[in-house]
């Protein structure tokens, strides 16, 4: 039998999503509980997949599938398409398995021509409506279907609404709207070089393809890889009857949350708007009205739809987010699903639903989105500078639309707030309304400000998804934007102008004000961080250098260090004439002169890390960039280091010149520095083995075990050698110091020989850390610092669909890992695993490190929270034995 490609919503369900997307299985849900939803039917992933094997066609047997169920809907809507009578008008929606709000295309009214458009103008009695739906299918249909820009049809809009002298679309009259399809029409042949086309059939098999190629867009490309969702997924097209929400006073359209997706406040919001179509309310047309209001114009159909929310809530048992259109007095479903929401509203959510008995907490758990945590983590303001900016630097208030705290300079376009982003300025990005082009540069911008749109505006969605702080909705501005300035309470503001938002509270202030770090440990946030730990099976730890970057891990719920890269000491000034002293000594003698002055420095870091960690372990890397990364540049250093060395420049020049590697990554660096100058780890395992008997003399309670650990191994006899200058040198120190310590010696798995002989380097090793930043780059043969470059090609012909260096590749990299794992547990019982590389932070990589077995992840402070839950995820969906 043929493949299926379609489905009537009476035939799917909630479950199907892979196969009908999001929006088509919930489409289907929600017909089967019964809800009053407007029916059609949904074309696969699948035809999506296959338009795209077809080398973008829809094949013969497909489009035949796809006009009998045109049939279908027919028989079920009792209406037919391209009839003039009783035409059957359509909307084409794109629906992916993952939502991706706005970022791919929809068409309303199509099935519409000139024909149609004059009979049921006079059937209806209600030719604005008639024409209304024309001129919006002409503009969807130009603008997503063949790529004319907006901005064409609405300047239009504005030239007429000009002339008529009118405020707002719904002021213009039918001879207004009729008058303006025209004009519509005649811009697209204009345009186009072509007549806009008549034929149903043709305007419905192009707007599917406009759907399916919508896929490919740059901004739901750039979408995905921000959400990791793969491209191979495809998204589907739903074909469903129109429900009109501009036929007059009582009809209408709007969006509407079961809980507040910013604050996450239990009881309905959202925003309604009279005699609209669906895209009116996001596009900030007009500014809606807040939900509540249509009890008062509309109180039945409120009240039935107050009923349907908390059907659907209780159905899928987590907050929803729905769209609905009344058409003359009777409700439409439109769209449901999951609601997005900020990391506070998530947290809340979670355990309000566990104590409503809805959820478990495992399912709570599962349902906060572990990388969005970072945004609890953001600054907030300082209270006392926000109380006295309140008092006086308040210039105006906006819609609350995404909590956060926002300083920074102007910008008025999505452009140069990347630009400025880039260079690591602070913007804050004021625009008239935003779109989906802006993304970038929202992504970029401290907060952003709309002069329009409410909640639910593309800004409000978008910067809510990000974690970014948002005002929309300040009708009080008069914005300028050729110009680059706008007016506010009488004050012109100027691109570069000082600004701060407030998202909580939708204020406005016209200076910078400070802001001071989040506290992680109370609240909700506290409830699910304990509710994290005790489901996850791995543990977190965090990469620190600094014993202040060790206290904050700490608070966070680290669980010891993974990673302490000691060069970074080095680089202090009190430090790095020592450091070169040492590089620049002819002599062991006078190496281990210069190593001296740096031993009790060195000692003194490792106190005040093992200190912060309160007797957790402690992973503690020896040196391992090559050294010229130390030497100096200037000409004044290299003079003052020939004084001191009692050298020539000449003699330092060269000395420099002969560090020169031509690829240093995978040069003279990491333990091949130790078997060429053992002096070094020498006087690194003095410093620690000194600091690590200091502290546990100070904490008789705590059990201090410091773990050395030995970059860039490659080979046992390598890792042996380097051991035994460290053991040698420990437990001289021990023996001396008559305290009964021990500690450990391990390596870094960074090399792919290391993980394909690990069993080998496990006769040795204590312990194994992935640095799977080196690993990554040694895998793929590229660098990190130059992917950059090539990468974006890569993305663009598909062949890569990430970033290898920020999510781990599981394929490859993943490979090495397993194997080092098997081999390396395999050969040694006690041998324990962890990982320091970025990917340590990164959700999807935690879940593979839980299925491999690693015992702990390391990753910067600010991630430790996120580790935490993505670790506890890992565990619920895949439990270890
Ligand atoms: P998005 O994913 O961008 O929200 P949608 O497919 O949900 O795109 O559609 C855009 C807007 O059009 C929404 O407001 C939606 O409710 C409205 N809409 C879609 N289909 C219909 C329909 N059959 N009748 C009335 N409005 C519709
Ligand atoms: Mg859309
Ligand atoms: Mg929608």
């Amino acid at each position: 039998m043929a493949k299926k490609y379609c489905y009537l919503f009476t035939e799917g369900n909630a479950k199907m999503r892979e196969l009908l997307g999001g929006k088509g299985a919930n489409l289907a849900e929600m017909t089967n509980i019964g809800l009053p939803v407007p029916q059609g039917f949904t074309i696969s992933t699948e035809a999506c997949t296959q338009y795209y094997e077809d080398g973008r066609k829809i094949n013969d047997d497909i489009q035949k599938e796809i006009m009998t169920y045109i049939d279908k809907m027919e028989k079920i809507c009792g209406k037919k398409f391209g009839d003039k009578e009783n035409p059957l008008l359509v909307s084409v929606r794109s629906g992916a398995r993952a939502s991706m709000p706005g970022m791919m295309d929809t068409i309303l009214n199509l099935g519409l021509n000139e024909d149609v458009v004059n009979t049921i103008a006079t059937k209806s009695g209600n030719p604005r409506w008639a024409w209304d739906c024309y001129r919006r299918f002409i503009q969807m249909f130009s603008d997503v279907v063949m790529e004319v820009g907006k901005k064409y049809f609405e300047k239009l809009i504005d030239k007429m609404k000009e002339e008529k002298g009118v405020e707002f679309d719904v002021d213009l009259t039918a001879d207004d709207l009729k008058a303006l399809a025209h004009q519509f029409k005649a811009e697209y042949k204009n345009q186009l070089g072509k007549e806009f086309p008549n034929d149903p059939k043709e305007q419905l098999f192009e707007a599917i393809k406009a759907v399916f190629r919508s896929w490919d867009n740059p901004r739901a490309n750039i979408y995905r890889m921000d959400h990791d969702i793969p491209y191979s997924w495809g998204t589907a097209v739903n074909v469903q009857m129109m429900a009109f929400g501009n036929m007059g006073d009582d009809c209408g359209t709007g969006v509407a949350f079961t809980r507040n997706p910013a604050t996450g406040e239990k009881g309905l919001m959202g925003e309604f708007l009279m005699n609209a179509q669906g895209e009116d309310v996001v596009a900030g047309v007009r500014t809606p009205m807040p939900i509540s209001k249509m009890a008062e114009v509309l109180p039945d159909v409120y009240k039935q739809f107050l009923q349907v929310c908390n059907t659907l809530e209780n159905h899928y048992r987590d907050m929803q987010d729905m769209e609905f259109t009344i058409e003359q007095g009777k409700l439409y479903m439109l769209q449901t699903r999951n609601g997005k929401r900020t990391a506070a509203a998530a947290i809340k959510i979670a355990c309000d639903l566990i104590d409503e008995k809805m959820i478990s907490e495992q399912e709570a758990l599962m349902q906060i989105d572990a990388k969005s945590l970072d945004m609890l983590l953001h600054p907030q303001f300082d209270p006392k500078a926000l109380k006295a900016a309140d008092k006086s630097n308040v210039v105006g208030k906006g819609i609350a639309a995404s909590p956060g705290a926002a300083a920074g300079s102007i910008v008025f376009t999505a452009e140069d707030a990347v630009i400025e982003g880039k260079k690591g300025n602070k913007v804050v990005l004021v625009r008239l309304e935003t779109s989906p082009e802006d993304i970038e540069g929202m992504k970029y911008a401290q907060g952003i400000l709309t002069v329009r749109g409410g909640q639910t505006s593309h800004a409000a969605v978008v910067a809510r998804g990000m974690g970014t702080c948002c005002v929309s909705g300040c009708g009080d501005i008069k914005m300028d934007e050729e110009n680059k300035r706008f007016t506010l309470g009488g004050k012109v503001y100027k691109e570069g102008d000082a600004l701060s938002l407030d998202g909580s509270t939708g204020n406005i202030y016209d200076i910078m004000i400070s802001t001071v770090p989040a506290d992680p440990n109370s609240g909700y946030f506290g409830r699910i961080m304990s509710l994290a730990d005790k489901y996850k099976a791995l543990g977190v730890r965090t990469n620190a250098d600094t014993p202040n970057d060790a206290k904050q891990a700490a608070a966070f719920g680290a669980q010891g260090i993974g990673l302490c890269r000691t060069e970074h000491m080095f680089f202090e000034p009190t430090r790095i004439g020592a450091f070169r002293e040492m590089i620049c000594s002819d002599t062991v003698e006078e190496r281990e002169a210069a190593l001296a002055k740096i031993e009790p420095m060195q000692q003194a870091d490792f106190e005040g890390l093992m200190e912060a960690l309160e007797g957790q372990p402690v992973t503690i890397r020896f040196l391992d960039p090559p050294l010229h990364e130390f030497v100096p540049t200037d000409e004044a250093d290299i003079a003052a280091l020939a004084k001191t060395q009692g050298k020539t420049v000449a003699q330092i020049k060269q000395l420099i010149s002969d560090l020169h590697e031509f690829n240093p990554m995978m040069g003279h660096r990491g333990c091949r520095l130790t078997v060429t100058y053992p002096e070094i780890a020498v006087m690194q395992t003095k410093a620690v083995i000194k600091a690590a008997i200091a502290v546990q003399k100070r904490h008789p309670k705590w059990k201090v075990v410091p773990e050395i650990m030995i970059p860039l191994t490659g080979e046992v006899k390598e890792m042996a050698f380097v051991k035994k200058t460290v053991v040698n040198t420990a437990d001289e120190v021990i023996k001396a110091s008559g305290v009964n310590l021990k500690y450990e010696v391990g390596t870094m798995i960074e090399i792919p020989r290391a993980a394909l002989t690990a069993d080998e380097i496990a006769k040795e090793a204590e312990f194994f850390c992935f640095g799977t930043n080196d690993l990554t780059q040694m895998t793929f043969g590229f660098s990190r610092d130059d992917a950059g470059k090539f990468l974006p090609s890569y993305y663009a012909n598909k062949i890569y669909e990430f970033d290898p260096f920020a999510k781990l590749d599981t394929v490859g990299v993943g490979k090495l890992m397993e194997t080092a794992v098997k081999l390396g547990k395999g050969e040694r019982k006690t041998l324990h695993c962890g990982i320091c590389g970025e990917h340590g932070g990164d959700p999807s990589s935690i879940e593979f490190c839980h299925a491999i077995g690693l015992d702990y992840v390391s990753c910067s402070p600010y991630r430790v929270p996120i580790a935490r839950l993505a670790a506890a995820q890992a565990n619920i969906k895949n439990p270890r034995k």
